[in-house]
């Protein structure tokens, strides 16, 4: 029976001092990988050497928003797969308008040799292509792999922001993304196998995080429970209970019924599939 197997490559918050920041592969049942989210500078490939995931192997990233601990590692990412294999086609990104808008500018201002882009992607000097991006409108499915298909929802954080719903022989994964609780959140979770959200502190501090566009442990659960999701796992902690996240799962454990865990770096939570 084939799996959908999900390595948590990152699983801090932006300020978080001691895990990387959020990345999170995706293995569909159909051998489709994809990337959720691309963590900051050389994160991923620290991460997935650990793991033995080598950045030649991310071919498609999908991308919540432009905050520098989601988006930060693509023009890494995909410098290291032409190291790896001169002949590389580009890494792909899918994201919003306003994300890739963002993209674009990182790489004017940051990699040598990549003078241009448009709304396709970047280029390197001579004309040949650095990335590729694709802009994507909440609800529309796009196709990934042979049965793996994915979809935007919004996400409550910064414009433009989004979560992502995935969905694999015929099983669905949901990440929230950065977000304060939201509806369209559950909405889009509905009858998920796995959902995937943030938790950025317990709810005693839930008006810090609402303040700083996050959720607590227990919105994250009352999304779960709301959505009816089969299980929860949360991530994005930040350094105050980086060591022990039970205050969060105590906390969310009062609004979801579930199985809950906390993502560490390198977790492997598996979704089977028909
Ligand atoms: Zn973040
Ligand atoms: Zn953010």
């Amino acid at each position: 029976m084939p799996d959908i197997t999900i390595t948590f490559l990152g699983t801090g918050a932006g300020n978080c001092i001691y895990r990387a920041h959020t990345a999170i592969v995706v293995d569909c049942a159909d051998g489709t990988r994809l990337l959720l989210d691309s963590s900051s500078g050389n994160s991923v490939m620290r991460q997935g050497a650990a793991v033995g995931m080598l950045a030649s192997q991310f071919n498609q990233v999908l991308l919540t928003h432009h905050h520098g601990d989601h988006m930060g590692g693509i023009p890494f990412i995909s410098d290291q797969r032409r190291r790896i294999d001169a002949n590389a086609a580009p890494l792909r990104v899918f994201s919003t308008s306003e994300a890739l808008d963002r993209l674009g500018k990182v790489c004017l201002a940051t990699q040598l040799n990549v003078p241009s882009v448009d709304e396709e992607g970047a280029y390197f000097a001579d004309g040949s292509q650095f990335l590729g991006w694709t802009a994507v409108d909440n609800g529309k499915w796009i196709t990934l792999g042979p049965n793996t298909l994915a979809s935007t929802f919004p996400a409550d954080h910064i414009p433009g922001a989004v979560g992502w719903k995935i969905e694999s022989n015929g099983v669905s994964v949901v990440f929230s993304g950065d977000t304060r609780f939201s509806p369209s959140v559950a909405e889009a979770s509905q009858g998920a196998r796995l959902l995937i959200h943030e938790a950025f502190c317990t709810d005693k501090d839930q008006k810090l995080a609402n303040s700083r566009g996050h959720s607590s442990a227990g919105e994250a659960a009352r999304v779960a429970a709301q959505a009816g999701v089969a299980e929860l796992v949360i991530t994005h902690i930040d350094s105050p209970f980086s060591a022990d996240t039970q205050p969060l799962i105590d906390d969310a454990r009062l609004h979801y019924p579930g199985p809950i865990s906390a993502a560490n770096d390198l977790t492997v939570v598996t979704v089977a599939t028909p």
